[in-house]
């Protein structure tokens, strides 16, 4: 008997469903399981098509570009008369017209509250590159998107300059905004709400400021960037302190990002620390080569640019420590490339374009220094870790140091082994441990991040 058929003719959609999502499991990663399958549902089932539904339009759009294929290729194996799927946005007023016509449509709000405007399109997760540097900000920034003041309250993002911390911000807002546009969603740099706050006290009446608490203390989602440039500023501090109290009894989302951890940002008062460290601390760290390497190849298919595998590589070697930085390489490359007339960027276009900057990188950091960083952060004599010795520490500290010279600097990889006296294959097998490593091991992913902000002078 097939379970599939609860009756002779009606078929059991959501036991397919099931089987169907363990099929999924194993072909994608559990972060996209998480935020963009498991929430699907069984809508129907039409001409040989499964309609699935989802709650927003960018999750619909983000599910067909990506994860289609491999859903309708897994109900497919788990019941082969099932041949395509079919996504649809549960709440989308022209889906349902064309089921019901009657029905009366889902009215959306006439004027939305929301400053949409505010949120660069650009910055949203579709284009946000993930890698074992950033996955835990990221899923932490999805989950908060996707439920505003259920998981972690506040989130606090931290980063170096330029490793998307507003991104990740634009993202959380725009996702917000598409998939629940009746929420105010609020977002301001400190540089701005002390602005407006200072304007308010200006032409306040008793030093009454009524409009400037109405915007911010009546937002459901609270998005606060660069708050370290609260340091010294005491009344932007007291105001965004009532705020964040008001916000946070109230159930309300609030996210901060800063380019200082809590720990660092010990100038502002105490009250306020103590406070961001309510919720979740998230940090970016610097992305590994592989993810440099995927970020630019994904900059240049957004800006259509024309750069061979070989550019793309050797930008992503010559800057380790600034997204930025390295998008600016990319765009001066081709735009280098444009004033010769060349339609394809050369290697030697690349490589005048960026003359200047590559020599600048080379010579700041050398192996040496990084050697002698791994050995002050781990306490370990620079003759042991250049010797034989091989306690479990000593060998990790080992392979750490193997690691930061191929990430931070273009060195052959014989090279590096013969500081250790190694051959290369073992510069690689330290490599790929490490980077596997970070990805589960978050202390160890801190520690080298923390090394690598102070080989950068940081
Ligand atoms: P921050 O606010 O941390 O200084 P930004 O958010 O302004 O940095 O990021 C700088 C640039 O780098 C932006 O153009 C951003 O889109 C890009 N960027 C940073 N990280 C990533 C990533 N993981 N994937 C795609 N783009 C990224
Ligand atoms: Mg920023």
């Amino acid at each position: 008997m097939n379970t599939y058929y609860e009756s002779e003719n009606e078929l059991n959609l959501n036991k397919i469903w099931q089987e169907s999502l363990e099929e999924i499991a194993k072909k994608v990663s559990a972060i996209s399981y998480d935020v963009w399958i498991k929430s699907l549902e069984v809508v129907d089932l039409k001409n040989n098509t499964l309609v699935l539904s989802t709650s927003s339009n960018s999750g619909k759009q983000t599910i067909l570009k990506n994860y289609k294929d491999i859903i309708a290729a897994s109900v497919n194996k788990v019941h082969k008369a099932i041949i395509d799927v079919e996504i649809i946005v549960s709440s989308d007023p022209e889906e349902e017209e064309d089921e019901q016509p009657v029905v009366q449509k889902t009215i959306k709000p006439v004027s939305k509250t929301v400053e949409s405007s505010s949120f660069n399109p650009k910055y949203t997760f579709d284009t946000f590159v993930v890698g074992p540097s950033n996955q835990f900000v990221v899923a932490a920034a999805k989950s908060v998107a996707e439920n505003p003041g259920a998981s972690f309250n506040p989130l606090f993002i931290y980063g170096g300059v330029g490793l998307g911390k507003t991104h990740l911000l634009h993202a959380i807002g725009n996702y917000i905004t598409d998939s629940n546009p009746k929420l105010k969603v609020v977002y301001a740099p400190i540089d701005k709400f002390t602005g407006e706050l200072t304007e308010a006290l200006r032409n306040s009446k008793n030093g009454i400021i009524s409009e400037f608490k109405a915007k911010y203390s009546t937002a459901d989602v609270l998005i606060m960037d660069d708050i370290q440039s609260m340091i010294g500023r005491e009344a932007t501090q007291n105001e965004f302190f009532n705020i964040f109290n008001e916000l946070h009894e109230h159930g309300k989302q609030i996210v901060v990002a800063s380019d200082r951890p809590v720990s660092e940002l010990k100038q502002l008062a105490e009250r306020i620390t103590s406070r961001l460290a309510w919720g979740i601390l998230a940090d970016i760290g610097y992305p590994e080569l592989e993810t440099r390497i995927a970020i630019l190849n994904k900059k240049a298919y957004l800006e259509r640019y024309n750069v061979s595998r070989e550019v793309i590589n050797y930008i992503a070697e010559s800057v380790t420590t600034n997204v930025r930085e390295m998008e600016g390489m990319l765009t001066r490359v081709v735009f280098y490339a444009k004033m010769m007339g060349q339609s394809v960027v050369t290697m030697d276009t690349a490589r005048e374009a960026l003359k200047d900057i590559a020599v600048q990188n080379a010579e700041t950091i050398d192996a040496g220094r990084i050697i002698d960083c791994v050995c002050k952060f781990y306490s370990i004599k620079k003759e042991e870790l250049l010797g034989k010795r091989r306690t479990k520490e000593i060998a990790l500290a080992r392979q750490i140091t193997m690691y930061l010279i191929t990430e931070l600097l273009s060195m052959p990889l014989e090279a590096v082994g013969q500081i250790f006296n190694k051959d290369h294959s073992t510069v690689i097998y330290a490599k790929r441990q490490i980077a596997n490593e970070c990805k589960t091991n978050r202390k160890l992913a801190v520690e080298i991040n923390d090394m690598k902000q102070m080989l950068n002078g940081k």
